[in-house]
């Protein structure tokens, strides 16, 4: 193969993958935590038992109390970037109500939790601190 018809192939692959945005940090996956209290615990639990039967998303335990930087009592379903579209998608018809926090993990806990989050229902004050150094 010529160098000029080399260079053609590798204009067009560079073309076809089109590569992230340098800006964009890379998305390993994500977490919707979807949120409840002790009236819609099992409501929760319905929704969450749902996804996971549906989409590719594994389902995190009921915590009952609330763990991390949530505020509130939650469950955690994740996912890759995949089944973003289907996962979030289904989650904005069959949500029930509930609030749900949605998350990429990028590996910067802060921006991810901060500045990356997508609320479903309502947007709860979160607990920040825990990921915040120096
Ligand atoms: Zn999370």
């Amino acid at each position: 193969m010529s160098s000029a018809s080399l260079a053609a192939v590798a204009t067009m692959n560079h073309e076809v993958l089109k590569p992230m945005p340098e800006t964009m940090p890379a998305i390993r996956g994500y977490h919707a935590h979807v949120y409840f209290d002790a009236e819609t615990m099992e409501k929760a639990r319905a929704v969450c038992e749902r996804a996971r039967d549906l989409f590719p998303v594994t389902m995190g335990r009921m915590h009952e109390k609330p763990v991390g930087p949530h505020p509130v009592p939650s469950c955690q379903l994740a996912f890759a970037p995949a089944a973003f579209a289907d996962v979030m998608g289904w989650l904005a018809l069959n949500r029930d109500g509930l609030v749900v926090f949605t998350h990429p993990e990028t590996g910067d806990d802060l921006a991810d939790h901060r500045d990356h989050a997508i609320w479903m229902g309502d947007i709860l004050p979160l607990k920040l601190a825990m990921f915040e150094t120096g």
